[in-house]
This record gives structure tokens, sequence and C-alpha cells, in this order.
């Protein structure tokens, strides 16, 4: 069914003969980079110093044999260096535009071609895996260093580390940002070769999770009784998840079903799950035994071999891949904090392990022990019911999406009044929304960003036959967050180079903070006055499992880096052993029981490469930003707030609600919560 040659290839190559230590050899000698600084110097005058040294630095780390001769790279750097001041605010500005230019259309295409993989279209077959893997801007980065115009940008615009960002960013201007952001953050000058590997193991990786759906009209009780409806079929781990988050309102046969979903989710992290029991419905399957049926007749089952972890393994060797061509970040985790995030690690760590052990959490775990009038289960960690008091119930949910949302153009056409509702002026709302597609997803749903202003932003929602409902709307809120994030900051921006965010866990803050408000647009009444309080509860109680399972994620990479040669089992025995390990430490003290393994279940540990920390960040973040929102109208904040672009995470926070990211202030609101929640 997949087409799984190609990669598979490229795997056991890079299995069998374990990355060649490929640093590239440097070509230009410190003589000849003397050279050209000492002249450059000469003719610029002292003011540019240490852009001349730094530029020169820059370009000759990456200039190779085939660029040309040391005189080449002299006569290169004497012709292309340009003098602060006009010039190279021009220089800037054109760069600017071939970056929007050629990155925009690169990406429409590729969105383009690969709808037939992220949009509901039917069957994938080896053709559209074929295509899905196909990365068209694989040469760009080779094209732009051929033609020199790589070459350029490097040679004017200093590399900051992120030390130094954070000592002098706080002084520049505008400019000086757009210009730190046209050198980046780490320049790589990786092979074509290498970058599409990489893009298809991705790719592979992609589509094994968002094949991995569980028919749920197949798993049985442990009495062998159906548990679910037929039809229901849920994609691992959201599915399963939002699936059990929505049996707390079920006071019938609610437990049953959570504890079931639940031992679904220890299979699959186990790799216990019979592989029969993927994307089928044609056997039934007893979660709590293991044991599989067919038409009522216990058969043979076999487990999944480890493919979960295999896959995982995959993208952890594709990051690797890059390691020897990034010199000044030499590893994933690095990039992935240094780069990615611009926060360090230890600092995101040192937040996370602050509200993990936090005295709070004892105490909200104590109300919602209290609620549920039973001890917790180790899938309270999802428990829903801090923000609702009286919820309405999810089918009634279900009939009003329908009927405001029979498909997905009718959402479509409903977005600028959605935008109106959150307080945007009717203007800007008709121009985000005019800029906006609504497609049908194959999975839960995304958003794809466009990256240049002639694109639109691509809202991928489930809209199943007869309407969406009221899951799929609430998810589809969280991606129009994206989108019009994705707008705002693409076509209000002053420079093209700022345009987006600081990182991922700013665009999920305010993804998390439309979705938050989708009872407000549907126009579903919330009259509890202690609405807000427990929202922060909520709020807090998400924080502490999305945390958990991001110190999973980053710890399984450390493991990985320590362990490359590990075989798909011993990452699976690796994982799971974190896992327990977390959940000892910060949750066992809370449930009363130790040695789970459920905080390994999320499905972006598999293909998103430690993307996990965003969300828990974003989760700070957007509280931090709910916290200032509370008088304030959301559309025009919005805007003033993502205005400021991508610059470093901590100056935007400070810029956005006056102080800097921390786990302070939602403890603090909870321990003010409590109080009214008594
Ligand atoms: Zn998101």
């Amino acid at each position: 069914m997949k087409n799984h040659s190609a990669w598979l290839l490229v795997l056991i190559l890079t299995l069998v003969f374990p990355i060649r230590s490929q640093e590239p050899v440097r070509f230009i000698d410190s003589g000849t980079a003397q050279k050209v600084k000492a002249e450059l110097l000469q003719k610029h005058g002292e003011a540019e110093k240490s852009r001349v040294e730094r530029g020169v630095e820059q370009a000759a780390g990456l200039w190779r044999q085939e660029d040309g001769g040391t005189d080449d790279f002299a006569a290169f750097c004497r012709e292309n260096f340009v003098a602060g001041g006009a010039a190279l605010e021009t220089l800037a500005d054109k760069l600017d535009f071939y970056g929007e230019a050629i990155g925009g259309h690169f990406t429409e295409m590729a969105l383009d071609k690969d709808q037939p993989v992220d949009l509901d279209w039917g069957e994938i077959t080896p053709l559209d895996s074929a295509m899905n893997g196909f990365d068209p801007a694989a040469h760009l980065s080779d094209d732009l260093y051929r033609n020199k115009c790589a070459f350029v940008s490097l040679l004017n615009f200093p590399v900051y580390t992120l030390a130094e960002k954070v000592a002098q960013g706080p002084t520049w201007d505008r400019r000086q940002w757009a210009y730190a952001r046209i050198a980046g953050s780490n320049p790589t000058r990786l092979p074509a070769e290498v970058s599409q590997e990489i893009s298809d193991i991705m790719a592979a990786a992609g589509r094994y999770v968002s094949e991995y759906n569980i028919c749920m009209g197949s798993v049985l009780g442990p009495d062998l009784e159906p548990l679910f409806p037929s039809d229901m079929k849920l994609l691992s781990h959201w599915g399963l998840r939002d699936e059990l988050k929505a049996r707390y309102a079920d006071a019938q046969g609610g437990l049953v079903r959570q504890h079931a979903i639940y031992r679904v989710m220890e299979r699959i992290i186990r790799q216990e799950i019979p592989q029969e029991m993927i994307n089928s419905d044609r056997f039934q399957w007893n979660p709590f035994s293991n044991y599989l049926y067919e038409s009522g007749r216990q058969v043979e089952a076999q487990r999944e071999p480890d493919t979960r972890y295999r896959t995982f393994l995959e993208t952890f060797q594709a990051m690797r891949r890059i390691d020897p061509y990034s010199p000044l970040y030499p590893s994933h985790i690095r990039r992935s904090f240094d780069v990615g995030r611009e926060i360090p690690e230890k600092e995101v760590e040192a937040m996370f392990r602050e509200l993990l052990a936090s005295p709070q959490v004892r105490k909200v775990a104590a109300l919602i022990r209290r609620r549920l009038g039973r001890k917790l289960q180790p899938f309270d960690i999802w428990y829903p019911g801090l923000r609702r008091d009286a919820a309405v119930a999810e089918e009634e949910l279900d009939k009003i999406v329908r009927r405001k949302y029979p498909d997905a153009a009718a959402f479509e056409k409903d977005l600028p009044a959605i935008l109106v509702k959150l307080g945007f002026s009717p203007e800007r709302a008709a121009f985000v929304a005019a800029r906006v597609q609504v497609d049908p997803a194959r999975g839960s749903g995304h958003n794809a960003q466009a990256q240049g202003k002639k694109f639109k932003s691509r809202l991928r929602t489930r809209v199943p036959q007869g309407g969406m409902n009221y899951k799929g709307f609430n998810i589809a809120m969280h991606e129009f967050g994206h989108a019009v994030e994705n707008i705002l900051d693409l076509h209000l921006i002053d420079h093209y180079s700022l345009a987006g965010v600081p990182n991922g866990a700013f665009t999920e803050a305010f993804a998390f903070i439309f979705q938050e408000r989708d009872l407000e647009v549907l126009g579903v009444g919330e009259a509890d006055p202690r609405r807000k309080e427990l929202k922060v509860l909520d709020t807090f109680w998400n924080a502490y499992e999305i945390m958990g399972v991001s110190l999973v994620d980053m710890q399984a990479w450390h493991w990985l880096y320590d362990h490359p040669q590990a075989t798909p089992t011993e990452l699976k025995e690796a994982v799971i052993a974190i896992a327990r390990k977390v959940w000892n430490r910060y949750y066992a003290p809370v449930f009363g029981m130790r040695d789970q393994v459920i905080l390994a279940v999320y499905s972006h540990m598999i293909d998103y490469t430690l993307y996990l920390p965003h969300y828990a960040l974003g989760n700070v973040i957007q509280f931090q930003i709910e916290d200032y929102l509370k008088d304030k109208v959301l559309g025009p904040e919005m805007e003033r707030m993502y205005l400021a672009g991508n610059i470093l995470p901590q100056l935007w926070m400070r810029n956005a609600v006056g102080s800097e990211i921390s786990v302070k202030p939602i403890l603090k609101a909870v321990d003010r919560a409590l109080k009214l929640a008594k």
C-alpha cells in the first residue's frame, strides 16, 4: 500500500554506513581571508570593521573549491561588500524581495502538489507518496551558493549567536533586527541529496502518523461487548485523547470506555497492539486482554513490529544528517532550542520543572478528585471539567455546528463574521478572511502557512459527510488562529525578513486562544461567573500534562544522541523507561500510581522532531497573553502584538504583555482561583 522502497534504501545506507564525517574542509585559508579583510577595511574604513571581519569569515567558512579559487573569492568580496547606510538598506530590501519571490512560490508549489496526501482526496497511491516525498526546493540552497547569491548575505550581514542576541537585541531598532534575520541564526550548506533524503524520510513519517487510525467499532470491552459506534474511526493519538476527554460527560458508561481507550494507548506505546487493528475494522479486539477476534472467534494476532519507534529513529537519523553541516550548532537539540526557539534548553527545562514540582499541582488534583468523586486515574491528566461547570452536551454542540457548517465552504464563508466576533474591525476581518482558504483535511486538521503575500493561508479541517461536528470545529478554530497570525504578520509587517513569530510557541499561543473562544463564536452562552477562574485551573492542568510530555520528548532526544546506533526496540525500551521516570517523579505522588507510560503517547514525538516543548511553552505564553487580554479587545491587541514579528522571544513577550515568559504568573493565578473555586 505504501511505497517504502526509496526511503528504505536511504535508511539502510544510513544504518549500514553510519554518518561519515563529512565536515566540509575549509577551502579559503586564513591568509587569504586576512588579506581580503585588510583590503575591505582600507576601502570602507574602521567603522565597518566588525562587519568586514565577520562577513569575510562567514563567506570564507562556506566557500568551496567549486565556487572558485582564492582570487575569485577576493574579487567576489571586493565587488559585493556594501558599506553600511543607504546601500546596505537597499541590499536588505532586495534580499527580502527575492526571499519572498522564491520562498513564497516554492512553499505554494509544495502545498499545491501535496494536496492528494494532505487533503481528503481518497486513496493515496504510490505515485502520490512519491510526489509527496519530492521536495522541489531541495536544490535551492545549492543553486543559491552556485550563483553566489547566498554569499552576498553571508558577506554583508553578521550572524549573531543566541548569547549576542540576548545581550544586544534589546537595543536594536527594526532595521537592525531585519539585518539579523537576513543573516539567519545558523548558516549551513546542505547538499541537495541530503535535503532530499531528509524530506523523503519526514514525508514517510508523516504518512505513518496520519494513517494510524483505530476503528473504534472493533474495540471491545472486558466482557467482549462493543463500546463505541461502529463507524467511529479515531486517529492516534489526537482522536483517541479527545474521545477520552469527551467521555467525562458520559456518566453511565464513560469510565469503562476511558479505560478501554487508555489500554489502546498503552498497547500502542508498548507496541503490543495487533498490527491487524491499525487502520482496519476487519477484526475485533479486546485491548484489556489483548486478544483478537474474527466474527467472535479468537484468532492469532501479530503485534505491530516496533514501527512506531523505527519511524521515530528514522526522523532522528534524518536530523542527524544535518549535524556535520552545522558547525555552530552540531545537534538537532541545540538547533531546536538555540536556533528554533531562541531560548536555551536549560531555561525551558527549568520552567517546566518549576511548574511540574509546584505545590499547586496537588491542590488542583484534590479539586479534581472531589469533582469526580473517585480516585484519580492516570488518564485524568486530560480531565477537561475544570473549565466549564455546566457544559452543553456535545451532541447538542454537534447539532449546532452541523447546522451552521454543512461543508467546508460554509465555514470559509463565515470566517469574517468569526473575526468580527473576536473584536476585529469589519475591514480587517474581510482583509484577513479573504486570504484564508479552507480545505478538507485528511488528518485532524492543520494550517499551512503562506510565505508570500500573493498566496493564501490554507486551513485544513475535517468535515465529515453531513457537516462539521463540534470536535472538528474546535480544531478548526485552533487552525484559524494560526492562519490569522500568518496573514497579519505577513501582510502588515515592516520587513519581510521579520515576518512570522519568534518561534512555534507564539503561533500556538493565539491558536489556543482562538480555540478557547469556540463557544463564544458559536453563540452558546457561558453564564458561569466563575468561568474565568476555572479556566486558569484548566490552563494550569493542561500545562502540567504537556510539560511532562515535553520532558519525555526532550529526554528521548538526548538518549538518541547518546545511542545513535540504537535499534527500534532499544529506542522503544528507552522511551518507555523515560516516560515511566518522568511519571514517577511528577505524577505518581499525585495520582498514587507508579510506572505509567502514557506520557509517551503523543504522535508528534514520532514525526515532528522535538516540537512538543512548543506546546508547553505555548501554554505559558498563552496564559500570560490571556491574562493581559482580560480587559482588552482581542483583535487590535493581536494585531499590535504580532506586528513585532520574528524578534527574540523574550523581547516579543515584553512588548506584548510587559513581562518575560515565566510560569510564576500562572502559579499565582492558580492560588487565587483555588480560593474562589472552594
Ligand atoms: Zn497548532
